[in-house]
């Protein structure tokens, strides 16, 4: 088996990427270009609500303001392509297959907004309460046409009743039911829309990434996504979930936090090495003020360095730092 550490980046286009999204992203790319490895940019384009048409430009426009690079993307083709995830649909559709021939799959009327939301990460406030399974062995003996109620169906997979175990590199063993705290979830919407859920795996396995940095608001999708892989037989990537960047209220960052993106400080004048020298800060990895580039942070990058509390951070408070 080949030691190549292949990581990605898989932003959503939802919005700009502000210094709680770069930094992460900063974090992915070190830990990836300090071992020679090999990185993927994903965009993660499923819930059409939510995406703005011009926000996959204004990405990577950002990242490589940034310094970022990457090895296989939208922008630069690669083998393991298309990189955009709307365009990649009957790759999901060949999983649902799969896992519905398996009978792991049952199909759902209900009209919860976990089946609406399921197309995005969860990110915290937006996992709705446990489903309580009603739907499960409905539909057994219905005669075809009357199957469904009328309606068309969601697509929920059964969970075991079970601790779902994993080790993750900064936070240790980390154990959670699925079937108590998030029930058997969506993999499908109502309107065939693939589930974030079910696409990161069969993305992340088809494009052979073995190593998922992401914020730790997304820590508990993983044991949902650890049984799709064993139900679909794909391997497990080393996980690593990075503290967020919070505001001082103690939320996510976020628009009430004063304007953080990437974007306004750019326009304000601010060089692309002063906020990678305050990202790095944050990381354990630069002093206060200093300038860097992506580059030059690598011969320091450890993640033995990384602090484990989240970082504080507003508009005022960056700006005082930069
Ligand atoms: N696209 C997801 C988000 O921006 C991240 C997914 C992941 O890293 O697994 O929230």
């Amino acid at each position: 088996m080949s030691s190549l550490v292949v990581g990605r980046l898989a932003p959503s286009p939802t919005g700009a990427l502000h210094l709680g999204n770069a930094r992460t992203f900063l974090l992915a790319w070190l830990s990836v270009r300090s071992r020679a490895g090999r990185l993927i940019l994903r965009i993660e384009d499923l819930d059409g609500p939510r995406v703005k048409p011009e926000a996959t430009r204004t990405l990577i426009h950002d990242l490589r303001w940034l310094g970022l690079d990457w090895d296989d993307g939208p922008d630069v083709g690669g083998p393991n392509g298309p990189y955009v995830q709307t365009e990649r649909t009957e790759r999901y559709q060949r999983a649902v297959e799969q896992l519905n021939a398996a009978g792991q799959l049952y199909p759902c009327v209900c009209s919860r907004t976990d089946i609406q939301n399921a197309a995005s990460a969860p990110h915290p406030g937006e996992d709705g309460p446990r489903y309580p399974g009603t739907c499960q062995g409905r539909f057994e003996d219905g005669a075809a046409a009357t199957r469904f109620a009328g309606r068309e169906p969601a697509w929920r997979v059964r969970v075991p009743a079970e601790e779902i175990t994993f080790c993750d590199e900064l936070l240790g063993n980390v154990s959670m039911d699925v079937s108590r705290l998030a029930g058997d979830f969506v993999v499908q919407k109502n309107n065939g829309t693939p589930a974030y859920q079910l696409a990161v795996v069969v993305d992340d396995a088809a494009m052979g990434v073995n190593e998922v940095v992401r914020g730790d608001d997304l820590l508990s999708s993983t044991p949902r996504q650890i049984v799709l892989q064993r139900y679909l037989e794909l391997p497990r990537p080393a996980y690593y979930h990075v503290p967020l960047v919070i505001g001082p209220d103690g939320l996510r960052l976020a628009k009430r936090h004063g304007d953080t993106r990437l974007s306004a400080f750019r326009d304000a004048g601010i060089e692309a090495h002063r906020v990678v020298g305050l990202l790095a800060h944050w990381c354990g990895l630069a002093a206060p003020g200093e300038s860097l580039t992506p580059q030059q942070l690598l011969p320091r990058f450890d993640w033995r360095r990384l602090p484990l509390s989240p970082v504080v951070c507003d508009r005022q408070r960056a700006l005082e730092q930069l």
